[in-house]
């Protein structure tokens, strides 16, 4: 059993796929063990994609990433990282198979709808970006 952070991205709450996305999710064999809707400021977007301080496309994404609510999600499931991603589909919406959450619902590269843990270090780092232990499992 593991745990994956998943982000619905502004363009998707702002389109009112928040149901549809979860749906995908569901139907994909994971499971929900912590749901937020909030908004990040700017200096939350930076902390959150700060391993990509450097890439040209940094500033964008930010500004992006604040720019409205995000739903912040924690699945768990068997390879519940992996599965995530092959969920998601590639950064690319234009390369993402039929059926992917990216295929679906992204527009572009940068407004792709979803973020998903790319490692254990990973989830477990953005998981406690966004809940403490006592909002898991339906517990707060
Ligand atoms: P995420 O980390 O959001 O799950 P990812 O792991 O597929 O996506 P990363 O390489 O980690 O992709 O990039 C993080 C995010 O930065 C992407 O999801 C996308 O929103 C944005 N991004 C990545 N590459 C580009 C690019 N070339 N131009 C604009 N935005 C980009
Ligand atoms: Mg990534």
């Amino acid at each position: 059993m593991e745990r994956t952070l998943s982000l619905i991205k502004p363009d998707a709450v702002g389109r009112q796929q928040i149901g549809a996305v979860i749906n995908v999710l569901e139907q994909g064999g994971l499971r929900l063990v912590g749901a937020k809707l909030l908004r990040l400021s700017r200096a939350q977007a930076e902390g959150f994609y700060a391993v990509h301080r450097e890439r040209p496309f940094f500033g964008a994404l930010c500004t992006f990433m604040c720019s409205g609510p995000i739903v912040a999600l924690v699945l768990e499931g068997p390879n519940a990282i992996q599965r995530n991603r092959e969920l998601m589909g590639p950064t690319d919406p234009a390369k993402a198979p039929a059926g992917t959450l990216r295929q679906l619902f992204g527009t572009s590269i940068e407004r792709n709808a979803v973020h998903g843990s790319d490692g254990p270090d990973t989830a477990r780092t953005e998981i406690a970006y966004f809940f403490s232990a006592s909002e898991l499992n339906g517990l707060a």
